[in-house]
């Protein structure tokens, strides 16, 4: 039997966080990984999606490049292409873990691991034992009901980021995060994509202003999406698969992705054996990740938490700093930013204004268009910065939309997560011409002195 001070099981953002911030703080680590380290981030989310994503800019680039005054015409995508570049991108994001893992001193061990006691996981008939053990086991992509996943005509994302060839037409299932992002890559690269979403938007979990200017994009790309529609049924046969919602239209295409939300990794791998308590197959945890079995943690996608990579990372970091008795400050879930890598981008942190309004607040709102922004012109983007304050009080939310919004969200969560109000920022001076003179902009206009702004 091995002995360490922390044995991790699932090599993640969450695991991979901790077993770092562990080692860092001393401690000996074990880190158990089924596949590869780096986990669904690094090998079938976050990062191969962007690299996607960034192939589809250049090709509608390469589209509209005449606006510019440059001549380039478009001609095709190459797949094989794409993909080299793609996985050229993510492995050199591996060897650079692997070797990071490595020279930290955490002992990682390859293999199917297996909870057989509070303080033990077993892999290949041997057994780790920790005076901690973190659960990070991850994440898997849902179906519903009734439609099967065959991995070539009914896909979920991991297919969908192997796939050799761009399908002529494609219906995504799920008009969340993931499925809007892939519905953003396939028209770049030339495909007919339709949406289906059951509810009432695009990214309902966002501000509806941002879903809202979203949809309008989309329909402007000529990406085609139905709302507030149950999806009934699929048939696949030689021409593809056709899709029947529940007020009765049907739609065909070559591919389905199914894009309706992941469910947690947490079946058949000893968790109810050891009395982990858990809701719909997520580890309850409290405000430190501590499960109802003392010694046992559990980070990630795995927990009823937002499923994002930086979140995992955060409670990774969290979990080896509070093992260690740093005694860190819980996570503010509303303080964490969120982007949806979309062409607009759709990023946020903080409250919507319906749920500032639901806790209570006297909410005021501002929205600056980015019309009124050189560098967004110069760009040639569409949208807006929208702040939710309350009144004569702090800035409660920061909802923007256009291309590269997500990268000013770093400034966005500062104002946030230090409680600045919009005199604070308006203090502040913002480069020009950038896109960061938006969020200027508009906390100048809510501190009532607006430069740029009409009204
Ligand atoms: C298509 C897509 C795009 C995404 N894009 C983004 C993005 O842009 N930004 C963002 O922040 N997030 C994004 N995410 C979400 C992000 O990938 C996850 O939130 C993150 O990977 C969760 O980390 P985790 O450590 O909890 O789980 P995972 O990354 O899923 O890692 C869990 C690991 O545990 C291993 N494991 C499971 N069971 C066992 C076992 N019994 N024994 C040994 N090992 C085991 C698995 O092999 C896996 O490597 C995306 C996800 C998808 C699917």
């Amino acid at each position: 039997m091995a002995e360490f001070d922390v044995v991790i099981l699932g090599g993640g953002s969450g695991g991979y966080a901790c077993a770092l911030r562990s080692a860092q703080l001393g401690k000996t680590v074990a880190l158990i990984e089924a596949d590869k380290v780096g986990g669904t981030c690094l090998h079938r989310g976050c990062i191969p999606t962007k690299a996607l994503l960034h192939a589809g800019e250049v090709a509608d680039n390469t589209r509209h490049a005449a606006e510019f005054g440059v001549n380039a015409s478009f001609n095709s995508i190459d797949m094989a292409g794409v993909n080299a570049y793609k996985d050229g991108v993510v492995s050199k994001l591996y060897k650079g873990l692997q070797g990071l893992i490595k020279s930290r001193n955490v002992t990682f061990v390859e293999g199917h691991g297996r909870l057989v006691s509070p303080n033990t996981v077993e892999v290949n008939g041997q057994q780790y034992t920790g005076k901690n053990v973190v659960l990070a086991t991850g994440s898997y992509p849902r179906t519903l009901p009734g439609l099967e996943i065959d991995g070539k005509q009914i896909i979920t994302s991991e297919h969908a980021l192997a796939m050799d060839r761009v399908p002529t037409s494609a219906i995504v299932l799920g008009g969340g995060v993931i499925g809007c992002e892939f519905a953003s890559v396939w028209k770049s690269f030339g495909s007919e994509v339709t949406i289906i979403e059951g509810l009432p938007h695009l990214i309902a979990l966002e501000d509806e202003s941002s879903s809202k200017q979203l949809e309008r994009a989309y329909r402007k790309r000529g990406i085609n999406f139905e709302l507030g529609v149950r999806f009934v049924s699929a048939v696949t046969d030689q021409r593809g698969v056709t899709v029947t919602l529940e007020d009765g239209k049907t739609f065909t295409a070559e591919v389905l992705l199914v894009a309706v939300g992941r469910g947690p990794v947490s079946s058949n791998i000893g968790y109810e054996e050891q009395g982990i308590a858990m809701d719909r197959g997520y580890v309850l945890v409290d405000n430190k990740c501590r499960t109802n079995i003392p010694g046992v943690w559990a980070v990630g996608d795995l927990i009823p938490t937002l499923q994002l990579a930086h979140v995992g990372f955060a409670e990774g970091i969290l979990v080896a700093e509070e093992m260690a008795g740093l005694n860190p400050r819980p996570i503010n879930y509303d303080g964490v930013p969120r982007v949806t890598y979309s062409d607009p981008e759709v990023a946020s942190v903080g409250l919507t204004t319906a749920k500032a309004k639901e806790l209570g607040h006297d909410v005021v709102e501002l929205n600056y268009d980015l019309a009124g922004n050189g560098k967004a012109q110069i760009l040639k983007t569409a949208g807006s910065v929208k702040l939710v304050a309350a009144k004569n009080g702090p800035v409660l939310g920061i909802h923007m939309v256009g291309a590269r919004v997500g990268e000013l969200l770093a400034e966005a969560q500062l104002i946030f997560n230090w409680e600045a109000d919009a005199s604070d920022v308006a203090s502040l001076i913002h480069a020009h011409p950038t896109l960061s003179e938006a969020v200027g902009e508009a906390h100048l206009a809510l501190a009532g002195k607006p430069l740029h702004a009409h009204g």
